[in-house]
């Protein structure tokens, strides 16, 4: 079997040499355990912040720690009657080919809502993330404009073809002409602006006549600064990430913070941050509506696979800058 471990803390950008493979014999499964075999690992920006220390929402991995992670895998020997030879679960097994689980936060997988890798995709954290911080906080109505950045991605792909579900305008921001194109033709969002365009702040304000009513914020940075403006008032920002700051090693307080504050008061704006978790009451609603949006073509995914679990440390650190074209998932083993 084969793990990948946390070698070193990455300062800035991580490296591939902080991160380690080690090979490890097939455990064997106690009383009450099981043994899974890999399938498929998702790979998700907030590992990023796992790899370091400092207060967050969540322990760090400690240095020499099998990288966290979700993964979709089979149980190939069971001593627990929950679970059969052949079942596909998902769990947080981390980055390794082969884990042993007594049972606790297995769960099982139903094949027949989709592929068993939309388990951790578009029926899965990614998915529920959009929903809910784009339903239970940005609350899009009918004819308004809803922004998000990512948009060819997990996350923000989701998001704008729900808000479309709802009746909104969606305007993509993504990284390069293909994704853009995506956006639009594929996934039927208004307009897609390249985020690297120097005329980022004047192509918005083209795709956004009437302004911002929702910016579902994935991202931060020079995005954030040139879409702020834009905010319509009552505006909604529900702040699910900040993929561009997570590779800083400092924190830097906006320039412009007092400025920011006091549109915040004026145009009574509401910024909330939240983690998918909070809503985890609201997982029935999600897999109900999203597995019915996915089988009648109205919400579309695209997955972005690297074969082998050797793969995963430069596919994450692709996911970091724009990589991936879609969800970023790692066949381990075969399905
Ligand atoms: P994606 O599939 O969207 O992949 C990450 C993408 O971020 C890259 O492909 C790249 O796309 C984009 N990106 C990277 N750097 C920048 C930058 N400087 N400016 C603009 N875009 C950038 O990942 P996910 O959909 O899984 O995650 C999207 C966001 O949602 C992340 O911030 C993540 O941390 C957050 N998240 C939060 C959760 C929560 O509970 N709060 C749960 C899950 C995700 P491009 O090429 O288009 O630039």
């Amino acid at each position: 079997a084969k793990r990948i471990v946390l070698a070193a803390r990455p300062v800035g950008e991580p490296k591939p040499s902080d991160f380690r493979l080690e090979e490890f014999a097939i455990p064997s499964a106690g009383a009450g355990d099981v043994l899974l075999r890999t399938v498929w690992l998702s790979l998700d920006p907030y590992m990023r912040g796992r790899m370091s220390e400092g207060p967050s929402y969540a322990a760090p991995v400690p240095v020499g720690g099998v990288m966290e992670g979700e993964a979709v895998s089979e149980v190939v020997a069971s001593n627990n009657s929950d679970f059969a030879v052949g079942d596909i679960v998902r769990a947080r097994t981390g980055w390794q080919t082969h884990a042993i689980s007594n049972g606790k936060g297995l769960i099982k997988v139903d094949p027949k809502l989709g592929p068993i890798s939309t388990s951790i995709g578009v029926l899965g954290m990614p998915g529920m993330t959009a929903y809910t911080g784009l339903l239970d906080i940005g609350k899009p109505q009918a004819g308004e404009t809803v922004v998000v950045a990512g948009a060819s991605g997990a996350v923000g792909s989701a998001v704008g073809q729900i808000a479309r579900i709802k009746g909104a305008r969606a305007v993509g921001i993504a990284g390069g002409k293909d994704k853009c194109d995506y956006v639009v033709k594929e996934l039927g969002f208004e307009a897609c602006i390249d985020h690297r365009d120097p005329d980022l702040a004047a192509k918005l304000k083209d795709a956004c006549p009437d302004g911002i009513d929702v910016y579902f914020e994935n991202v931060g940075g020079a995005v954030f600064e040139a879409l702020f403006p834009l905010l319509n008032p009552f505006a909604r920002v529900p702040v699910c990430g900040l993929i561009a700051h997570y590779n800083d090693t400092e924190a830097k307080p906006p320039k412009w913070a007092a400025a920011m504050m006091r549109n915040i008061l004026t145009k009574r704006l509401t910024f909330r941050g939240f983690i998918v978790s909070d809503f985890a009451s609201r997982h029935g609603d999600f897999l109900r509506d999203m597995s019915t949006w996915v089988r009648d073509g109205k919400v579309k995914y695209k997955e972005f696979v690297t074969e082998g679990l050797e793969s995963a440390p430069a596919a994450f650190i692709g996911l970091l800058k724009g990589a991936n074209f879609g969800k970023q998932l790692v066949r381990v083993g075969g399905d």
